[in-house]
C-alpha cells in the first residue's frame, strides 16, 4: 500500500470491544493475568508493552518499510537506545553537523561510558573511509543535516559501513518517510524525533527506532527500551499516531512552500547564501534528487553581515515565530549559532527556517519586510 493509505490505517483497526473508529488510548499500566498465570492479550505492564504504543510502533514500522520498531519518550532517547545497544570500546562515526544534542550525548555522556566517536564529514566518502577503525560498529548518518542542509549519500554510507562490518543508522527526522526511505537504500536502522514532522503539531515529544531486520541488534534496542524505561506515555503515542494520519500531505505542502521560500531568498540582495537541497546549485542537489521524493520543509540562509544583522532580521519577523524545533504546522525561525553555544560551527549570520503550512506568499511577504526593514 502507498504511504497515504498506511498513514491512515497502519496499526489501527476498529476497536473490537466497542466498535470505536478512533483507536482508544489504553492508559492502564497493568494488565490482568488469567487463572493459569498467562497473559491472554500478551500485555503485562505498560513499560514492557502497551496497546497504544504498539499501534504507533506498527504504524511507523510500516511507513519506513521495516521489520520492527521501538518507540521512545523523545528522539534523544531513541538515539541513546541505539548507542547503548553497542558496547563500551566500540567506535561510532557520526557527522560533524550532527543534531547538536546527539553529538553532545556521544561526547559528554557516552564517551565516559566507553563509546568512542569520530566526527567526520559524511557527505565525503573518502573522509568516512579514513575514519573507519577495526572496532567501528556504527556509522550514523543524518541527511538532510542540521542546519546547513548537507546531503549524504545513504546507499554509499551504508555500503562503507557494511564493508567495515558495521551498522548504518540514519536520523531521518528532516526527510520523514514521506520523502526518503533509508532502509530501502541500505541503512539498517532509521531513527526519528517524532517530536518534529511525524507528530507534526508541536505538542508532543517522542522518538522511534525502526529496524530493517528484527535481529539480535534490534532485540538489544528493544531490551534497552524496556530496561532503561524511556518509554512514551500512551497519550503521547496516541497524539503522535493522530498526527501521522496527515503526514504525507503536510510534508509535501511544506516542501512546496520551502521551495518557494528558498527561491525568494536566493534572489534577495541581502541574502548571501541559501541552503536548500532543492536549489540546483546546492552541492547535494543531485544526490538529494535521487534519494528524496521532494526536498523537505527545512532550509537555512545567511544574511549579509554577521550575527547582529541576522538577529535583527529574526527580530523583525511577524508571522514566523522565533523558536527552536521544527516540523510543525507553523513556521519557525531560529538563530542557530546562539542556541548551539560555544564550539558551534554554524555561521553566525545563519538563520534556519522550519517552513509550515501557511500560504507561501504570506511567508515570503514576512521575510521580505524583515530583510528590507531598517
Ligand atoms: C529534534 C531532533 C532530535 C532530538 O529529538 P528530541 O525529541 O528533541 O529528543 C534528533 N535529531 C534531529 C535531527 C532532530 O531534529
Amino acid at each position: 500500500m502507498r504511504i497515504e493509505t498506511l498513514a491512515v490505517h497502519a496499526g489501527r483497526e476498529v476497536d473490537p470491544a466497542t466498535g470505536a473508529v478512533t483507536p482508544p488510548i489504553h492508559l492502564s499500566t497493568t494488565f490482568e493475568r488469567a487463572a493459569d498465570g498467562s497473559y491472554p492479550h500478551a500485555y503485562s505492564y505498560t513499560r514492557s508493552n502497551n496497546p497504544t504504543r504498539e499501534a504507533l510502533e506498527k504504524c511507523l514500522c510500516a511507513l519506513e518499510g521495516g521489520a520492527a520498531a521501538a518507540a521512545f519518550s523523545s528522539g534523544t532517547a531513541a538515539a541513546a537506545a541505539v548507542f547503548h545497544s553497542l558496547a563500551p570500546g566500540d567506535h561510532v562515526i557520526a557527522p560533524h553537523d550532527m543534531y547538536r544534542g546527539l553529538a553532545r550525548l556521544l561526547s559528554e555522556q557516552l564517551a565516559p561510558w566507553g563509546l568512542q566517536t569520530t566526527f567526520a564529514e559524511l557527505s565525503d566518502a573518502a573522509q568516512i573511509e579514513r575514519a573507519v577503525q577495526p572496532n567501528t560498529k556504527l556509522i550514523w548518518v543524518e541527511t538532510p543535516s542540521n542546519p546547513l542542509l548537507k546531503i549524504s549519500d545513504i546507499a554509499r554510507v551504508a555500503a562503507i559501513a557494511h564493508r567495515a562490518g558495521a551498522l548504518c543508522a540514519c536520523d531521518d527526522t528532516f526527510a520523514t518517510p514521506v520523502l526518503q526511505h533509508p532502509l530501502a537504500l541500505g541503512a539498517d536502522l532509521v531513527m526519528h524525533a517524532t517530536t518534529k514532522y511525524i507528530s507534526g503539531h508541536t505538542d508532543v515529544l517522542g522518538g522511534i527506532v525502526v529496524a530493517r531486520e528484527n535481529d539480535a541488534f534490534f532485540q538489544r534496542v528493544r531490551k534497552t527500551q524496556i530496561m532503561e524505561g524511556a518509554t512514551p506515555s500512551p497519550f503521547d503515542c496516541w497524539l503522535t499516531l493522530r498526527g501521522v494520519t496527515t503526514l504525507p500531505y503536510r510534508v509535501r505542502a511544506q516542501s512546496e512552500n520551502a521551495m518557494q521560500v528558498a527561491r525568494f531568498l536566493r534572489g534577495h540582495a541581502r541574502v548571501v547564501a541559501t541552503h536548500y537541497p532543492g536549489l540546483e546549485d546546492h552541492p547535494g542537489h543531485e544526490i538529494a534528487a535521487e534519494q528524496m521524493e521532494m526536498f523537505g520543509g527545512m532550509l537555512s540562509f545567511q544574511v549579509e553581515g554577521g550575527q547582529a544583522e541576522a538577529m535583527a532580521v529574526a527580530a523583525r519577523v511577524r508571522l514566523f515565530t522565533r523558536a527552536t524545533s521544527l516540523g510543525g504546522v507553523e513556521s519557525l525561525i531560529e538563530h542557530r549559532a546562539s542556541i548551539e553555544g560555544p564550539g558551534s560551527r554554524t555561521p553566525p549570520n545563519l538563520l534556519r527556517l522550519s517552513v509550515g503550512l501557511e500560504h507561501p506568499d504570506d511567508l515570503i511577504a514576512d521575510l521580505s519586510q524583515a530583510l528590507d526593514g531598517a
